[in-house]
């Protein structure tokens, strides 16, 4: 009679260090596994980071949202299209930057049909920091931009207001290089009328332009 070989699969728990990787797929597959946080129950998977892997621009969002949780890619959904019309407005090229979220699992709540997006607490965006960090430290990139008050928060590792820090190139302390702060698309998107979406729209439009001199 054969034996049936179990796979093992080692979790990394909440109080678990990350271990050193080589190289951006290894934290990946590493990540794919990670129980640091209870965001990974609900999710169909982790949505890793994604783009060039020796970028001089990071982008940090928020979370996947439902459309990322099921293709397993990062803004594919409507607010990356439209990040993707404000980097091309401002004539910054996405494929030579790195794409990822301070938080790597989707939070949401049922609504009827849909899953409604949750947002995830400080207690999550901490857990999950060490995968952005190794993911930086992986990619060595001049600028780390945070979309919206989700990653503001993890790049600074404490809750700011994004009207304090938007829209100016700092050297950030606790990333040890320089950041730029700017809206999530996805509350362009939220904006309740057209006028205010275009003004909101031109103004990430505006932000987005300062990494000109690092990605053409
Ligand atoms: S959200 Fe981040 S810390 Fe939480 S389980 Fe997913 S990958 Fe791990």
């Amino acid at each position: 009679m054969g034996t049936v070989r179990q796979e093992k699969t080692s979790f990394l728990k909440p109080s678990d260090e990350l271990p050193d990787f080589v190289n951006l797929k290894g934290a990946e597959i590493s990540a794919q596994s990670c129980r640091r946080c209870p965001l990974w129950e609900r999710a169909t998977q982790t949505v890793f980071g994604a783009g060039a892997s020796h970028a001089r621009v990071v982008f940090v969002g928020e979370q996947p949202g439902d459309a990322e949780d099921r293709m397993g890619l990062p803004f594919v959904g409507p607010a990356g299209r439209l990040l993707d019309r404000a980097l091309n407005q401002a004539q910054i090229n996405r494929d030579l930057c790195y794409v990822t979220n301070a938080v790597k699992h989707f939070k949401w709540e049922p609504l009827g049909q849909r899953r409604l997006h949750k947002k995830p607490t400080s207690r999550e965006i901490q857990a999950c920091r060490p995968w952005l960090e190794a993911e930086i430290e992986l990619i060595q990139p001049e600028v780390v931009v945070g979309l919206g008050a989700t990653a503001a928060a993890s790049i600074f590792g404490v809750p700011v207001r994004i009207a304090d820090v938007r829209g100016k190139l700092t050297h950030v302390e606790t990333v040890g290089r320089t950041c730029l702060i700017t809206a999530h698309p996805s509350s362009v998107l939220r904006a309740p009328d057209s006028d205010t979406r275009q003004t909101e729209f031109d103004r990430l439009v505006q932000d987005l332009t300062l990494l000109q001199e690092f990605v053409r």
